[in-house]
């Protein structure tokens, strides 16, 4: 994909609900607009890469990019599941992530034991390929060295910064 790394920045907002949490993989979902400015090439799937929260530490996290039942699949959604623990939940804070490389293709699970199967499984690659040298450099990237402001709305969409 000529697009990775890609680089996105926004609020937080509330996602639908799915329960998430409960299968204790939650995932921090990107408002509209930064969904809206994905470039063409960055198919649906699952995605790994670096997150930050604000200006805190950063992060191997698992996206997944895919359509949203809520919307009757006609709006794609962004969800980051961060690959840490953290003690609050981050709701309207900034979150900027590096989209750094691709793991598969969405698809459908039989049961809800085979879909959490397959995020460990997902989250165990994005462990192993994120220490790669190449993709721990990325950690360094002026991306994740600018202060993050806290100013409401906040977004960036680009590549290659
Ligand atoms: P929602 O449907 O609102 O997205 P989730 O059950 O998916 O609800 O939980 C997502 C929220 O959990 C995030 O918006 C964030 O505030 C919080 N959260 C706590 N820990 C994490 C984490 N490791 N990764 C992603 N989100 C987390
Ligand atoms: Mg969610």
């Amino acid at each position: 994909m000529r697009s990775l790394p890609y680089f996105c920045r926004g609020q937080v907002v509330r996602g639908f609900g799915r329960g998430s949490k409960e299968l204790g993989i939650p995932t921090a979902n990107f408002p509209e607009s930064v969904v809206d400015n994905l470039p063409a090439d960055i198919s649906t799937g699952i995605y790994y890469g670096w997150a930050r929260v604000d200006n805190g530490d950063i992060h191997k996290m698992v996206m997944s990019i895919g359509w949203n039942p809520y919307y009757k699949n006609t709006k794609k959604s962004m969800e980051t599941h961060v690959i840490h623990k953290f003690k609050e939940d981050f709701y309207g804070q900034t979150l900027s992530v590096a989209m750094v490389g691709y793991i598969r293709p969405e698809r459908g699970f039989e049961s809800l034991d085979e879909l959490i199967a397959a995020i460990h499984s997902d989250i165990e690659e994005a462990n192993m390929k994120l220490d790669l040298p190449e993709h721990l450099k990325l950690k360094k990237n002026n991306f994740f060295k600018t202060a993050v402001l806290t100013t409401p709305n906040q977004i960036l969409n680009g590549h290659r910064l």
